[in-house]
């Protein structure tokens, strides 16, 4: 197979690109994501982009595969699990869309295991064997990659750092239902939770205390300016980032770290920060683990569910 799709559905808009097995890709564009109980309609608007393409450019349906990222995890046996952000209940992603597009292979994965694949394939990942991806957006998002593929799971739980519980103590609930977890403190909403509870703890002045509303990026920006309570806050978050990546490391041992999502334009200073702590939490010999930025920004979702048509098209894995 030398063409395919990837598809990255997104809360408020769907990411679509078109790859060549040996120019990587040729174009991409996006579509609204329609919010509706059952994700056919969705569907039905992905395949009309599909189907327009492959029209203009004189190709088949036998031609082409399809991957795409799922807002939730995905099972084994490709039931994608409760999508609260789209509204969807359990549903098997792929076998629905393979009835809609008509197209046998189409391949469904988690969206941060896809981006984690990403940069695995074409991003900051290049010349490891491994690694481990965060993603510091809205929510956390974790994957795995071991030996060019993503760790799944039996239950597609694998590398959902977010939700590991960092916190015993905490008292309000994360999206998932859990207290305590890492997304709580390390997304970018988290971090902003975090701050305000710093402010109101101490009298400490800050620069941050005339804003009217922070914002992660106003944390992180501040922190680099020397602001001390913004870095007594930076500091906090990347504690428990380093200590979740100390964590999974000791399951895991990735050759490389990667740091993605929004809060990431924060770029080496966070970075340093997070190896800093992540050095605090392990065997010696573990501490000199690479760490990088990502690199594909907004395209790794499309990158890496290309790369994942492409890796189980070669493997012969045809599972969805
Ligand atoms: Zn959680």
């Amino acid at each position: 197979m030398e063409y395919c799709f990837g598809v990255d559905i997104g809360g408020t808009s769907i990411k679509m690109g078109l790859f060549s097995r040996k120019d990587g890709l040729l174009e991409k564009w996006e579509i609204p994501t329609r919010k509706e109980s059952d994700p056919t309609p969705l569907l039905q608007d992905i395949y009309q982009e599909i189907e327009k393409t492959l029209n203009e450019k004189g190709m088949g349906k036998e031609d082409i595969g399809v991957g795409l990222t799922a807002p939730g995890p995905v099972t084994e046996d490709g039931l994608l699990r409760g999508t609260v952000n789209i509204g969807w209940g359990d549903v098997f992603l792929g076998k629905e869309a393979e009835k809609i597009f008509g197209i046998s292979s189409v391949f469904v994965e988690n969206d941060a295991r896809v981006a984690a694949l990403g940069e695995f394939t074409f991003g900051a990942g290049e010349g490891v064997n491994s690694l481990l991806m965060l993603t510091l957006g809205t929510g956390v998002g974790g994957g795995v990659v071991l030996n060019g593929q993503i760790l799944t799971g039996k239950t597609g739980t694998a590398g959902e750092i977010g939700h590991t519980t960092i916190n015993p103590f905490e008292t309000m609930f994360c999206n998932c239902g859990k207290k305590g977890c890492l997304e709580q403190y390390a997304s970018a909403t988290g971090m902003v939770r975090v701050a305000e509870k710093f402010m109101k703890n101490t009298d400490k002045p800050s620069t941050l205390r005339s804003l009217d509303m922070i914002t992660a990026k106003d944390l992180w920006d501040r922190a680099k300016e020397g602001d001390e309570l913004a870095l007594d806050i930076t500091k906090y978050v990347s504690r428990l980032l380093g200590m979740a990546i100390a964590n999974a490391c000791y399951i895991v041992d990735p050759e490389m770290i990667v740091i993605g999502g929004g809060v990431s334009r924060a770029g080496e200073f966070l970075l340093n920060m997070v190896q800093k702590e992540y050095a605090q939490n392990i065997f010696a010999h573990c501490r000199d683990k690479k760490f990088a930025l990502a690199k594909l920004r907004n395209d790794a979702g499309i990158y890496g569910a290309a790369a994942m048509v492409f890796e189980k098209k070669q493997t012969g894995n045809n599972h969805n």
